[in-house]
């Protein structure tokens, strides 16, 4: 059975309230036990995309980057490149745009350190016994370190019902080669009722792949890499995923890549979801309405139990699950449930409020 530990945040607290918090919450869970006097830590979390206001602020991460550095180890924030266009797709923009929403090295006094390179592409291949994979393709720099603490926050997900520690660390440590594997099995149609033909997922679409075809947008598949771009940028509602058919395989795909995660690190992992904030979209995006009160913080180094604590704690705040509160009609639980068929915890948890 995981253990999980949670303090409670009420709307309106300042994050330096909450930063107070996390102290807290790290001692008394004991987060850095795992972690030697010398071992390199990457710190994952996710500065936000440039629309994006809702992410997890710097002086919240920073608490956590002094207590390793603290303890001898030697911290740095990193991240990877994503699929998408926006300005997160390579380690220029991407570094450019975290110094801009507070995570450089002025104020955080630890690195930045790319986990996949200049383009994403920098990988190290990790043997899994997987349903979908024997093998999945993670950031180079995660198989060389020798711990990761995973700074998750927890929203809901167009794609796969809600985003924590299993999406940021199956997706978010994944190389562009991992994250394209996890993407493989989606499929986008446009709905030529809705489409009003104002060219915005033409102009987005990584691949370039959308073209006008009698007055309205239309998909060549054979090209597409199943980023969800097009569905983020359309303001019309027009792009259609088999979200019921295509969202069990990328949870699972997802829960295969935190297992090659977990595994190169041999289990010096540890994970904070941050029930703060709680939007409908992830901080790839604006995060769009918020679907809940702040929660609070559960922390613990079992990936299962730190996500079904999250969803379970959300249920019993808002008396629905964080897929119905974001208007997805999706079950977002495979990833959890795969994940604990996988070995990577037990959702079984003993639940430690502080
Ligand atoms: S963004 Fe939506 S409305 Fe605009 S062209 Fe594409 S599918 Fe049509
Ligand atoms: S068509 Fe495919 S590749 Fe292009 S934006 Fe949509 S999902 Fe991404």
């Amino acid at each position: 059975m995981g253990d999980v530990f949670f303090v409670p945040v009420s709307n309106g607290e300042d994050p330096s309230g909450v930063a107070k918090k996390v102290k807290y919450l790290y001692d008394h869970s004991r987060a850095g036990d795992r972690f030697k006097k010398g071992d390199f830590i990457a710190v994952k979390t996710h500065f936000g995309e440039s629309t994006n206001t809702t992410h997890i602020k710097p002086v919240i991460v920073k608490v956590i980057i002094d207590k390793l550095k603290q303890a001898g180890t030697l911290p740095f924030l990193t991240e990877t490149s994503t699929l998408y266009k926006g300005k997160r797709s390579n380690a220029l923009d991407h570094t450019a745009l975290a110094v801009e929403h507070g995570f450089g090295f002025d104020k955080m006094r630890v690195p930045l350190i790319m986990a996949d390179g200049l383009f994403g592409d920098d990988e190290t291949p990790v043997e899994i016994n997987g349903k979908h994979f024997n093998k999945v393709n993670i950031a180079a720099q995660i198989a060389k370190v020798q711990g990761v603490m995973v700074i998750s926050h927890f929203t809901g997900h167009m794609g796969t019902g809600f985003g924590g520690a299993i999406k940021n660390t199956g997706m978010g440590l994944a190389s562009r080669r991992g994250k394209l594997k996890q993407h493989s099995t989606l499929s986008p149609q446009i709905d030529t009722g809705a489409c009003n033909a104002c060219g915005m997922c033409l102009e987005w679409c990584p691949q370039d792949t959308i073209s006008m075809v009698d007055g309205k947008a239309y998909i060549h598949n054979e090209n597409c890499i199943g980023c969800g771009e097009c569905l983020a940028v359309c303001k019309f509602s027009a792009v259609r995923f088999n979200w019921g058919r295509e969202s069990r395989v990328l949870q699972e795909m997802m829960a295969e890549h935190s297992a090659g995660v977990i595994k190169a690190v041999k289990g010096k992992i540890f994970y904070f979801n941050f029930l703060i904030n709680i939007t409908k979209n992830c901080d790839c995006m604006n995060g769009g309405r918020a679907v809940s009160d702040d929660i609070g913080i559960i922390a613990g180094r079992d990936i299962v139990a730190v996500e079904k604590a999250s969803y379970d704690i959300f249920m019993k705040v808002n008396n629905m699950n964080i897929t119905e509160a974001a208007s997805y009609s999706i079950d977002s639980l495979f990833q959890v449930k795969h994940a604990e068929y996988l070995g990577l915890g037990n959702s079984d948890y003993r639940f430690c409020e502080l």
